[in-house]
């Protein structure tokens, strides 16, 4: 549990970070809050010769609205900023209440949007509400600038579409123009802890109608998914009992989420199912 030597970069800038990358060769690593880096760094599990830490730079960290259209967050703000933020509160509420039941309050203190999202766990909390809400990432690197669609970014169990040297600058999440109902599910094996399952949900309805829905589960495959089939599968159909039975039995028959110590797949498929139909009432009754 002792941290191995390494050098310890932490510029004032962006151009200062690739001067940096340039100098150090490959065997690095950013260093945001540090929650998941540094007990990765402790447990052995990876070894680097330098770390290059991100908090001076300003231009991470910041929440902004862009012509009423969109909010734009920088990779650095932190869970406790975003669950406190009046703005993200009024455009975005399932963002703010995901990002107050990451965790417990130290690591809300300390952990950001950005290094949750590059760290690209399959169940965790922001990872979800990304891919729900089709958040766009803005990738930097020298000279250059790229979006990732949330829903291409993730690309395996703690593999996401970044290179190494490339450096998450923001996440910008579309202002929804009508209202949507949304819920936010999930099952921690005791407070605090990783999540094993997240549901979260987002439904416009027109009178009984489910007249648009999202749907992004945690847990139940080799990264977050978008329930596309779900979706079709309500997309213009009345929210009977009958129909959101129907439509967490689907899910159970396409999601094979892997066994945990405690718990098997098929225990995992039979929370989820509850889980999903929870999240489908909850954000239709709110809508
Ligand atoms: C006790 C505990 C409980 C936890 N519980 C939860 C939970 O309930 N839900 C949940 O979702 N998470 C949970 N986590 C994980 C944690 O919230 C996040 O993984 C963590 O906050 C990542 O953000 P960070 O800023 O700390 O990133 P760091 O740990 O500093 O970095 C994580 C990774 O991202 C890279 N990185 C960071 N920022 C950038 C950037 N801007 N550009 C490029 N690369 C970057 C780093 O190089 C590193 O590989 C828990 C962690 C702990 C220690």
């Amino acid at each position: 549990m002792i941290l191995e030597t390494f050098d310890y970069y932490a510029p004032n800038s962006l151009a200062e970070v690739f001067d940096i990358v340039e100098s150090v060769g490959e065997d690095f690593k950013f260093l945001a809050g540090g929650q998941s880096l540094i007990p990765m760094l402790k447990m052995n599990l990876i070894k680097v010769s330098s770390i290059i830490d991100l908090k001076k730079i300003s231009d991470l960290s910041f929440i902004k609205e862009e012509d009423g259209q969109l909010i734009r967050i920088g990779a650095l703000v932190k869970y406790v900023e975003i669950s406190e933020s009046d703005l993200i509160k009024k455009h975005l509420p399932i963002l703010s209440y995901a990002s107050r039941k990451v965790a417990h309050q130290l690591v809300r203190n300390r952990g950001t949007i950005g290094g949750s999202i590059v760290f690209g766990h399959p169940a965790a909390d922001l990872c979800v509400i990304s891919v729900l809400l089709d958040a766009e990432m803005e990738i930097v690197s020298r000279g250059a600038v790229r979006y990732v669609n949330a829903n291409r970014f993730f690309l395996g169990s703690l593999t996401t579409n970044l290179k190494q040297n490339e450096v998450l600058k923001s996440i910008r999440f579309k202002i929804p123009k009508e209202n949507y109902g949304w819920s936010f599910n999930k099952l921690s094996l005791s407070h605090g802890d990783f999540p094993l399952l997240i549901t979260a949900t987002l439904i416009r309805r027109s009178g009984n109608t489910i007249d648009d829905i999202k749907i992004a589960l945690g847990g139940v495959a080799d990264t977050v998914v978008r329930a596309k089939e779900i979706e079709e599968f309500l997309k213009g159909k009345e929210a009977t009992e009958e129909n959101i039975y129907k439509a967490s039995k689907l899910a159970s028959s396409i999601y094979n989420p892997s066994p945990t110590l405690e718990f098997s797949s098929n225990y995992i498929k039979k929370v989820m199912e509850v889980y999903l139909r929870r999240s489908i009432n909850e954000a239709y009754n709110m809508a």
